[in-house]
């Protein structure tokens, strides 16, 4: 108790100081009763020893004085050094005038004194020893407790880095996601342009069409039969219109994960349908070999074209100052194995920088003037979450090789 009292009065010393004077008054009056009943106790104890040993006495021929000893053994335990000693001093009285001849005296026969002295030599080294062996469970008790009250802090502490750890996390996790995000949208403000094209197609179908259409029910007589025809082509190009723009709209969203049933090779196909405008302004001859056997894989498309996306970009730009030879991607799809499907894309641009193949993969490591250095990290961390990997090559006749791994089953 006291040890807790040292510590609570360490950790919080005013409030203890003051907020528990009338703690301090109660506990005074409550140390004093204790006292009393110490001492009490240790009158109690050797007034008991006096009488069951004037009782046995009568039944036995030596004076009987171990139960004055256990009395001073008991009271030095229970009450302390103090009540101890004075049950020491309380028995050899009694001791002397009761029990060491000449009877109801505290004179003492000279023969005697031997033997007297030694019983208050064994009283005192009683008293001694129980008030030590006492001092020494109490010093325990209190190392306990403070012990205990280590724990307790240390385990409140414990619970509040978790808890400011799991919330740095969460904060992570969001920063990348916004990070992700930032980068992509970045990513497809530069092929704005290309997408303005592709819709602007079919909208360009829908007008002449629908002149056509037009023209064709104000003649006379209307050609009906062409201006149905006309019509149901101005429905197609805006579906068509539709479909680019919901295409896009899914890019461009901030989506949670979400896995679907994938065909690989026709979300690469949508993809390059997509980027089909820009491709061809860029003169890159961009060639697919997919495999015709390809399962299907448990992924996220609109993550998946991300990836696709950020890598297809890095190829075009680095075939963007090769001279002489025409600029070439190549992606692949295959079967690894039963449980796996790989994908590689190819180009014949300037190749990786080199020693560089890991550090590409870092957070912010560009070489070019205008890049943010987060493409490939964010593609990785992508593809991680799909339990897949993403790798570079150097290509054998020059340029790069980009692969990764997709588990047919990557979520369960
Ligand atoms: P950024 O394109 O903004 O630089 P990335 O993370 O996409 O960021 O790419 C990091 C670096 O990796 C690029 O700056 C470039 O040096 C290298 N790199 C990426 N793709 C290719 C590639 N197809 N061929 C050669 N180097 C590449």
């Amino acid at each position: 108790m006291s040890a807790q009292i040292q510590y609570m009065s360490m950790l919080r010393p005013g409030v203890f100081e003051n907020g528990c004077a009338s703690l301090g008054h109660r506990m005074r009056r409550s140390q004093f009763g204790k006292t009393v009943l110490e001492y009490g106790a240790a009158v109690l104890l050797v007034s008991g020893a006096l009488v069951s040993s004037l009782v046995i006495q009568r039944y036995f021929p030596y004076p009987f004085l171990f139960l004055f000893v256990a009395a001073v053994m008991t009271a030095a335990w229970f009450g302390g050094p103090g009540p101890g000693l004075l049950s020491v001093v309380l028995s050899t009285f009694a001791v002397d005038y009761f029990f060491v001849p000449p009877h109801y005296s505290l004179a003492i026969n000279a023969t005697d004194t031997a033997y007297f002295g030694a019983f208050v030599v064994c009283a005192l080294v009683a008293s001694w020893v129980s008030a030590s062996k006492r001092r020494d469970a109490e010093a325990l008790r209190d190392a306990r407790d403070l012990l205990e009250a280590r724990v307790a802090e240390r385990t409140a502490e414990l619970a509040n880095s978790i808890a400011e750890r799991e919330e740095a996390q969460q904060g992570l996790v969001q920063a990348q996601s916004e990070l992700a995000h930032l980068s992509h949208a970045m990513t497809m403000g530069e092929l704005t342009a290309s997408i303005a094209h592709e819709v602007n197609q079919p909208l360009t179908a829908v007008l002449n069409y629908g002149n056509a259409c037009l023209e064709w029910l104000s003649a006379n007589p209307p050609n009906l039969e062409e201006a149905r025809l006309a019509a149901e082509t101005i429905v197609k190009d805006g579906a068509r219109a539709a479909a680019v723009i919901g295409r896009i709209r899914a890019l461009f969203q901030k989506q949670p994960l979400s896995t679907e049933w994938l065909d690989v090779n026709a979300a690469i196909q949508e993809l390059i349908a997509l980027l089909h405008h820009e491709i061809t302004n860029r003169h890159v001859s961009l060639r697919t070999e997919l495999a015709a056997n390809l399962p299907r894989v448990k992924a996220d498309r609109v993550q998946l074209q991300q990836v696709l996306l950020n890598l297809i970009v890095n190829a075009m730009e680095a075939t963007d100052n090769i001279n002489g030879t025409p600029r070439q991607i190549v992606i692949r799809s295959l079967l690894q194995n039963d449980a796996v499907i790989s994908l590689s894309l190819e180009d014949n641009g300037c190749g990786i920088p080199p020693g560089t193949a890991e550090k590409i993969f870092d957070p912010f490591f560009t070489t070019k003037p205008h890049g943010t250095g987060l493409g490939l990290s964010i593609s990785r961390s992508l593809v991680e979450s799909h339990r897949g990997r993403l790798w570079a090559e150097d290509r054998p006749e020059g340029g790069s090789i980009f692969r990764f791994t997709l588990p047919i089953e990557s979520h369960s």
